[in-house]
């Protein structure tokens, strides 16, 4: 399959990687120059669970590639998903499959202006990555890739790239409602990364502190509130919580993405989290206002930094 990755950074560089590495016929797209030129002149290095390997790859800015694409993994932050779309136009074909597998909310919605919806997958992944230096990446982790088909006749194009993941180690997992899937990641984003980037702090010190009862059951039971009304999603408050603190237990030491994006001063997904579910709690006439502190809080900390915010718009 010809395949391109939208945004190459961590996760895209391991992704690409490993269908590469499988046979499939790949192009890393990105607008970072100093990365392009690294892995152009000296091929992606890239640990993947602790073993180094270097792969030749073809890399390239967006409008550089000139053909069609058999399937297209978007791989931006979630600010940058309409900027990518827009400049990816090109290379989209009547056929050319589109896969999300980003965090946070609102993704589809962004989509269906660019793609049809028959070749939209939606998904979720809990590989792990993080980019090193130009060039230079780790991936960690087992998977799985969960993913659906937005349209619910498209199911055997949904399969075939499940099949084409399986193949590359990637673990990709056919998903009855991946739906679910992302609302439940999007209540781990929107409290583990959201209170240790506000707390700078890891996840076991933010749990274990008098007032994460009260966080944890105030931010889910506003997630949950909006998945209900927005998709007809139902999270159990309770379980998700239970879910959220054994999680918590597994990798207490870690500092999750948005506390690492805000100590490189980069800007936070927290428009597509928390700021997403205060935006459409206030379209169903509900309250939200845990979720509208929190995003509060992170961008005055973007602004602290002097991180200019993404916007949502
Ligand atoms: P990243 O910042 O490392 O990579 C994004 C890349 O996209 C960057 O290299 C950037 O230069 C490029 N990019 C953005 N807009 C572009 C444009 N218009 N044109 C060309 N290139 C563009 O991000 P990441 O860590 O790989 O995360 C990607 C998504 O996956 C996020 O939604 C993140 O929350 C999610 N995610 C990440 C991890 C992880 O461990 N890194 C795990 C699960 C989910």
């Amino acid at each position: 399959m010809k395949i391109a990755i939208a945004g190459s950074g961590a996760l895209g560089c391991g992704f690409g990687y490993h269908l590469q590495k499988s046979g499939e016929e790949v192009t890393l797209l990105d607008n970072w120059a100093d990365h392009i030129q690294v892995v152009s002149e000296n091929g992606l290095t890239i640990t993947v669970n602790g073993k180094e390997d270097n792969l030749k790859m073809n890399m390239c800015k967006p409008h550089e590639l000139n053909e069609e694409m058999d399937a297209i993994f978007v791989f931006t932050k979630s600010m940058g998903l309409k900027p990518m779309m827009e400049s990816i136009d090109h290379i989209i074909g009547a056929d050319t499959k589109v896969i999300c597998l980003l965090n946070g909310l609102g993704h589809l919605k962004t989509l269906e202006h660019y793609v049809d919806k028959k070749n939209i997958i939606m998904g979720t992944t809990v590989w792990t990555a993080g980019i090193d230096a130009p060039g230079i990446t780790h991936f960690n982790g087992q998977g799985p890739v969960e993913l659906q088909n937005s349209d619910p006749s498209e199911k055997e194009g949904a399969l075939v790239i499940v099949d084409m993941l399986q193949r590359s180690g990637l673990n990709g997992v056919y998903s009855d409602n991946v739906n679910y899937t992302t609302w439940r990641k999007a209540c781990v984003n929107g409290t583990m990364n959201a209170l240790c980037a506000l707390l700078d702090t890891t996840i076991e010190k933010v749990f274990s502190t008098s007032t994460i009862d009260s966080m944890l059951s105030g931010i889910v039971t506003e997630f949950a509130t909006v998945a209900r009304l927005q998709d007809d999603i139902k999270l159990d408050v309770e379980e998700t919580i239970t879910y959220l603190k054994n999680l918590a237990d597994k990798v207490g030491a870690h500092y999750p993405s948005m506390h690492q994006d805000l100590a490189n001063n980069r800007p936070t997904e927290i428009d597509f989290l928390n700021g997403a579910v205060a935006e459409a709690s206030k379209r169903f006439g509900v309250e939200a206002p845990y979720c509208q502190k929190v995003t509060d809080l992170i961008h005055a900390k973007e602004d602290i930094l002097g991180i200019p915010s993404a916007s949502n718009s």
